[in-house]
């Protein structure tokens, strides 16, 4: 009976598929089970000892009580400061809006945008939660296909801009695929941006976890124009492994960022008041911490990369933790459910991330775990060939 009371928006959800492969290997593993968990992404690095220090001081001290709702003059002026020194953007406190993760910013981005009908572009593959967030506001998916390197298809983006569009959603480096966008290609999708007017939703929490002697490129930095239709986010939880403490903040143009403020004033209040301090310490302590972490993924991701059999087919990651593949020709959840079942290797389905028929891993796992499962899916691989 209540269940026909639920709104069609509700209704027209669906879980998150790497929040729930996460908790059934969990539940697999609690049960004694010998499965690797290569779901969910989050670094398996612990939250720096200083970080957690100051959480414990401002817990102690008593900061326990609400805060401005976007977040405490200090950490948005930290933030102005951490845009300035790592992507040449300058920002005023105002501009800044600190939620309770990444991922609540983009829903505020996607409230304040979407009229009903309005329509984003999403590049395949994507990150899960995006269509999801879109539809939640009223929003229409327009999905671009990609390219041979798993890229925008930028000739197919011309062509699905109508009158309706209202924004892009760009991530790079990107969560599944790992791919980067190089400056080059950023302008010419800034330009095509700048021509019709559309917002670029710039989500760059992966902008540290990058391979290659590589450097990150934010669409904002690249002129006046492109920067006054870019919304950039970005977080704590992938740069100090801090995904748990629920802290995520955007820059925008000043009347954006209020109407994102308003939205969050009326929803959620402001982001958990002593990690907003961790946060701040995270953000302006030095970053060494970062290199360390980004030198072990990387060290990670070429291992992998050397010892993959050549059976499988792979988009070569150049940040994030991610390998997006296809193992033989079975629809993405076939390869999942076999992948687990048969070689005991958690992995999240591609279809949930527009890449049908290729199943994504998290190399944020420890070296022993990595060299296990590119043992299993060899020998999966090997399997299946015959
Ligand atoms: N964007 C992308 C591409 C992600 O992979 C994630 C992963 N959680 C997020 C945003 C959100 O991160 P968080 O909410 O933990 O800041
Ligand atoms: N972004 C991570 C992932 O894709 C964390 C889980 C989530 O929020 O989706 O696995």
């Amino acid at each position: 009976m209540i269940a026909d009371k639920i709104s069609v928006r509700a209704k027209n959800i669906k879980p998150s598929s790497t929040l729930a492969v996460n908790k059934k290997a969990a539940e697999m593993i609690a049960a004694g089970e010998k499965v690797i968990n290569l779901s969910v992404g989050e670094p398996d690095f612990d939250t720096p000892d200083f970080v957690k220090q100051v959480a414990i001081k401002a817990l102690n001290e008593g900061f326990t009580k609400y805060t401005d709702s976007s977040g405490i003059k200090p950490l948005r002026q930290a933030i102005c400061e951490k845009f300035k020194r790592d992507n040449n953007l300058v920002y005023e406190p105002d501009q800044i809006v600190v939620s309770c993760g990444a991922k609540h910013s983009l829903f505020n981005i996607m409230l304040a945008i979407c009229d009903d009908g309005d329509e984003i572009i999403i590049p395949a593959p994507y990150w899960v939660s995006y269509p999801e967030m879109v539809k939640l506001a009223g929003g229409k998916c327009v999905i671009c296909r990609y390219n041979e390197h798993f890229k925008m298809d930028i000739e197919h983006f011309k062509s699905i801009i109508t009158k309706r569009t209202k924004a892009l959603i760009l991530n790079s480096p990107s969560n599944p695929t790992g791919i980067v966008y190089t400056r080059q290609e950023l302008e010419q999708i800034a330009e095509i941006a700048c021509k019709h007017g559309i917002i670029v939703v710039s989500d760059e929490v992966y902008e540290k976890l990058i391979y290659d002697a590589q450097k990150h490129v934010s669409i904002a930095s690249l002129g006046d124009e492109i920067k006054k239709l870019t919304v950039v986010v970005n977080g704590v939880s992938k740069t100090y492994a801090m995904t748990g403490w629920r802290i995520g903040y955007l820059a925008a143009e000043l009347p954006l960022a209020k109407a994102i403020a308003n939205i969050q004033s009326q929803t959620t209040s402001n982001p958990t008041s002593f990690v907003q301090k961790a946060a701040l310490e995270a953000i302006s302590a030095d970053q060494s911490f970062i290199g360390k972490m980004v030198e072990e993924f990387e060290r990670r991701r070429d291992y992998i990369l050397s010892n993959i059999s050549p059976l499988i087919e792979y988009c070569r990651p150049a940040g994030a933790f991610y390998l997006l593949m296809k193992i033989g020709n079975m629809s993405s959840t076939q390869l999942a459910q076999k992948l687990l079942e048969e070689e005991k290797l958690a992995t999240v389905p591609g279809d949930d991330f527009g890449a049908d028929g290729f199943v994504r891993i998290s190399f944020a796992t420890d070296m022993e775990n990595i060299k296990e499962t590119v043992k299993r899916l060899n020998r999966f691989a090997e399997r299946i060939k015959k």
